[in-house]
């Protein structure tokens, strides 16, 4: 971690303390969807950089459970995990209460749970519409709701939305998805509104293709729709859309995250975060 010159010198009696990038000490987050790819990926930079964590997702309770305990050996902070269904509103709102309860605050806010499913519209079922809906979109509101009574308590707070490309731009057979994640940034930029004078951020990064699960399954799941081979579903149309030609990394996912919920990006607020190798510069 690289670490700019602090603001004061402790001349400033009384000001809390500069939060630089890559210092989480003392802060709580709470991730969605983090049992896996990305959220996992943010959940251990979180504890890497001093921060406590609360884990959530679907998964092997005997795999998630060591995952926990991993992460928390190997940092030396408290991560807890809650099982919320980020379908279910009302144990949305229970996992950012647990924060609290168990950790002792709220600072970190990050919607990241989602899942994909590849369909025509005309064939795309109801159930799978609700279910993205739900998981990708509503959970945001739900847990956001939840966690500003908190952060306002505390006087300052960090909600960063795991949106995508797909929040900007389309791809056919995605319009659940793509509908979801336009919702992510509209509410995003809504929120940011509400709470500008408050000291409470929120903000989008929208990442091209990661590798993780929910690629691992789109891969095939558009081989099928589209009837094309994996191999050329990943070099024609993953790939095809970053010009960079692979993947983005989960490493450069928590540099823009780590900055955003520091201090330095305190004025960063209400505005999406291309993390696409240069795909919706098209
Ligand atoms: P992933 O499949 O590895 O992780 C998804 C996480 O969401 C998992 O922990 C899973 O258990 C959790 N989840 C799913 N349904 C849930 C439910 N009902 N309740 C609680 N948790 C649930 O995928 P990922 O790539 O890490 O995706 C994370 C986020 O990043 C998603 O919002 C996704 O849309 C977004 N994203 C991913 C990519 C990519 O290329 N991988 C690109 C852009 C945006």
């Amino acid at each position: 971690m690289f670490h700019w010159p602090k603001r004061g010198d402790g001349s400033d009696a009384g000001q809390a303390p500069f939060r630089d990038i890559g210092d989480l000490k003392g802060q709580v987050a709470v991730i969605s969807g983090s049992t896996s790819g990305i959220g996992l990926a943010l959940a251990r930079s979180v504890a890497a950089c001093g921060g406590e964590v609360v884990l959530n997702g679907l998964g092997d309770p005997a795999e998630i459970e060591a995952t926990r305990a991993g992460i928390e050996a190997d940092c030396g902070v408290r991560v807890r995990y809650h099982a919320a269904d980020m379908r279910r509103g009302d144990e949305v709102a229970d996992m950012v209460a647990f924060a609290r309860r168990e950790l002792g605050r709220l600072d970190i806010l990050v919607n990241n749970a989602g899942v994909q499913h590849v369909e025509a519209v005309e064939n795309f079922p109801s159930d799978k519409w609700e279910q993205i809906i739900a998981i990708n979109l509503s959970s945001t509101f739900y847990a956001t709701r939840a966690a500003i009574p908190i952060m306002k308590a505390q006087g300052r707070g960090r909600i960063v939305n795991i949106a995508s490309a797909h929040g900007l731009v389309a791809s056919p057979f995605k319009s659940a998805y793509v509908a979801a994640k336009h919702g992510v940034l509209g509410f995003t930029k809504t929120v940011a509104l509400e709470l500008a004078q408050d000291n409470i951020t929120c903000n989008a990064i929208c990442p091209g293709f990661v590798e993780t699960p929910i690629v691992e399954k789109q891969i095939a799941d558009q081989a099928r729709t589209r009837g094309m081979s994996k191999e050329a579903i990943l070099k024609d149309v993953i790939l095809g859309s970053q010009p960079t030609k692979r993947f983005v990394t989960t490493d450069e996912l928590a540099g823009i995250f780590l900055y955003l919920v520091s201090d330095l990006g305190a004025s960063a607020n209400g505005a999406s975060f291309s993390i696409d190798g240069g795909w919706t510069a098209q």
